[in-house]
């Protein structure tokens, strides 16, 4: 039996080799699902001043973005952080990391939301095809947007789908997201969207999907729909 003071000197030597899985040093107080803290506080908040609809920074006057809603805002930057903490997490839940995803919605559930979340009457996710769905056994926006709902004391309402062979935004280029035909996204048979409506996605990068969304659910009847996602590509 080695002296206790010894057992506790091993312990701590293994755990100082653990490496964080971000930044390859080894990880410290703070760490969760084999980030270390530095790490974790790449989930920076979007800067001060950005525009109320497409949640940039860019001069007063005209917004750039192709929008259909007058607020949309995200609660995190997809490239803060060394390394970039949203590029990091979003790629690896999709491989199937469950610790990074357990803790990413546990940092939603104490993000602030923005205040205009509590004028919602619903809340609804940008959806994933059948098969990615099938294939992952999860679908991250769907679980985002059914936590947002739960802590603002919505419905969740699955209102939008996404036909089978529509292919995933992230791995496409520039111009064919852009391109996103209006007919991959449609109303799920039944659903009649009203009132104002909270469409939530895990990345904002170019818009089109959201915008796409967004569409569906005013020719369906929605009165506003308004947009949050986790993360803003800039
Ligand atoms: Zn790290
Ligand atoms: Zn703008």
């Amino acid at each position: 039996m080695l002296p206790t003071v010894l057992q506790s000197r091993l312990a701590q030597a293994r755990g100082s080799l653990l490496l964080c899985r971000g930044c390859l040093v080894p990880v410290g107080r703070g760490a969760e699902a084999g980030l270390c803290a530095h790490c974790w506080d790449g989930l920076r908040i979007l800067p001060e001043g950005r525009c109320p609809r497409c949640a940039l920074a860019h001069a007063d006057g005209d917004c750039p973005e192709v929008v259909a809603w007058d607020l949309g805002d995200a609660l995190w930057d997809y490239h803060g952080g060394r390394p970039p903490l949203g590029a990091l997490l979003l790629p690896g839940i999709k491989q199937g990391e469950t610790g990074w995803r357990k803790a990413l919605l546990g940092r939603l559930a104490r993000a602030p939301l923005p205040a205009w979340t509590a004028e919602v009457d619903h809340v609804t996710a940008v959806p994933s095809t059948p098969l990615h769905r099938f294939l992952r056994g999860f679908d991250l926006s769907a679980e985002a947007g059914r936590l947002i709902a739960e802590r603002i004391g919505r419905s969740f309402d699955p209102l939008l789908a996404k036909g089978w062979l529509s292919g995933r935004q992230a791995s496409r280029t520039e111009t064919q997201r852009r391109r996103l035909s209006r007919k991959a996204i449609r109303l799920q048979p039944g659903a009649s969207p009203q009132g104002i409506i909270l469409l939530v996605d895990d990345v904002w990068t170019t818009g089109t999907t959201l915008l796409r969304c967004a569409q569906a659910l005013q020719e369906g009847g929605a009165e506003e729909v308004r947009v949050l996602t986790l993360f803003r590509a800039m």
